[in-house]
């Protein structure tokens, strides 16, 4: 089974999205990929999830990615009294490291890295922005603040602190117990949450080894200062609006979304668009037209994937949050503006080999209207190459490695395909033939650009370009 479009769907599975039978109506709905969030839920769980999806991929021929995405050092405030306080405007507000329970006046802060960080005349935004304080005075264990916004705080909220650079780590003892469980599961992609600098994902990168590819998420203000060297040593990146929304003012967000993507696909980095895409569809069975018209701007963008959090994680519809998205999706891409502005905004051709040859295979498939661009991977970096370009056409990717194959699958326009024997060149292009036919991807007579390393197996390079008729 493929789907067509060429924008993927990368769906949070959760309560609501626990059994096989569900799972697999995601995946005919048009779900190309699963998050695993491990913010929440037991490791059990997780894996069961895992486990259905491989399952239904082998049942359904398909290769699916599935994401771990890491908690990071989401910060919270202790618990109150009475479960929850009323906050009036101007007040004084204290936070300390004092772990008796909190009452109008103060509440504990249990991060001493946040007080070593704190600076005056600076803001802490608790429960997703809902309310903001101003810090007056603070020292090592505590801070005297002023109520800015808000009305009610409650137990365990979120804290934000996007003033300043917090000297702590992306990953927590936490997450790299949760990545060594995720990546003993054999996950395709990682995401790390709430990455500052390049430091962090570098340390990352440490950490994983290889095991699997990673997605920084753009969350705070730092990140987005540090965006082109995070990108550059990330192998995608998530634009993650649900914090970025509360930690940047958030009418800078759709600013944002659109440079960040502009960066991304100037270097051939893949980027997800996530968080409240169809939000309303957590309890409607109809979304918003603001909502249709978000995941329609984003696929407008150009952007590889978009992301469904609570919609399919707790929501009431999750099966058909992702038609809806689908059926989106579609609309946009069958559309003649669509093409134009792929066209109108691809990034120039870098000046190396790989890139001049994608490059041609895409202009000669133009011309000759061709059914798909083939590549031959063996790493991703021919398919990635060739995703760079938006051609407007599928780019099936033939390869030896399922673990690629499955990672590609998080792709713009990527169909993957695994192949056993990847030594000889003429029967590798039999191959595409027989899965282009077989998935409806070209017919008898239609052409096949294909671009390819050679030999084959060397990775990280593309010097050869073919055409091959059905
Ligand atoms: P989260 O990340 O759902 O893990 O917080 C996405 C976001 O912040 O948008
Ligand atoms: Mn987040």
């Amino acid at each position: 089974m493929v789907h067509t479009s060429y924008a993927k769907i990368l769906s949070t599975l959760g309560p609501a999205t626990s059994d096989k039978r569900t799972i697999e109506r995601l995946v005919e709905a048009g779900a190309d990929a699963f998050r695993l969030n491990f913010s929440h839920g037991e490791y059990a769980e997780h894996q069961q999830r895992l486990e259905y999806i491989r399952e239904i991929a082998d049942e359904k021929q398909m290769n699916i990615a599935i994401l771990a995405d890491l908690q990071g050092p989401k910060l919270r405030i202790g618990q109150f009294k009475d479960g929850k306080i009323k906050l009036k405007k101007g007040q004084e507000f204290k936070l300390d490291m004092d772990n008796k329970l909190g009452d109008e006046t103060r509440v504990c802060l249990p991060h001493k890295e946040i007080f070593a960080a704190m600076k005056p005349k600076t803001h802490l935004l608790l429960n997703d922005g809902n309310v903001k304080l101003l810090i007056k005075k603070c020292s090592k264990k505590n801070a005297v603040c002023e109520v800015i916004e808000g009305t009610e705080l409650s137990d365990k909220k979120g804290v934000n602190v996007p003033d300043v650079t917090l000297p702590i780590s992306a990953l927590t003892k936490k997450d790299k117990e949760d990545l060594e469980f995720a990546l003993s599961l054999g996950v395709d992609w990682v995401a790390l949450s709430f990455v500052q600098t390049a430091d962090d994902v570098k340390m990352a990168k440490k950490l994983i080894k290889e095991r699997a590819k990673l997605i920084c998420k753009i969350e705070k203000p730092n990140a987005v200062d540090n965006i082109k060297e995070i990108a550059d040593l990330s192998d995608a990146i998530m634009i993650a609006r649900g914090d970025l929304g509360v930690e940047c003012p958030i009418q800078t967000v759709p600013v944002l979304q659109k440079r960040i993507i502009k960066i991304c696909r100037a270097r051939g980095k893949p980027v997800i668009v996530a968080t409240q895409m169809l939000e309303s569809m957590i309890t409607n069975a109809f979304p918003t037209r603001a909502e249709v018209s978000d995941v329609a701007n984003a696929v407008y963008e150009g952007v590889d994937t978009v992301m469904l959090s609570g919609e399919t994680a707790v929501g009431a519809h999750p099966v058909l949050v992702v038609k809806t998205m689908d059926k989106i999706i579609s609309e946009v891409e069958t559309n003649k503006q669509h093409k134009l502005l792929m066209e109108a905004t691809r990034p120039k051709s870098k000046s190396a080999e790989s890139c001049a040859i994608t490059s041609a295979a895409r202009q000669v498939a133009q011309t000759l209207d061709a059914a798909a661009i083939v590549t031959f991977t063996t790493s991703g970096t021919t398919t990635l190459n060739a995703t760079r370009e938006r051609p407007c056409l599928p780019i099936m990717a033939l390869t030896p490695c399922i673990k690629t194959a499955r990672q590609l699958s998080l792709l713009w326009g990527v169909q993957s395909f695994v192949v056993k024997d990847f030594s000889d060149f003429e029967k590798v292009e039999q191959n595409a033939i027989e899965f282009a036919k077989k998935h409806r991807l070209a017919k008898k007579g239609d052409k096949l650009v294909v671009t390819s390393g050679f030999p084959l197996n060397i990775e990280g390079i593309t010097n050869n370009l073919r055409i091959v008729t059905v």
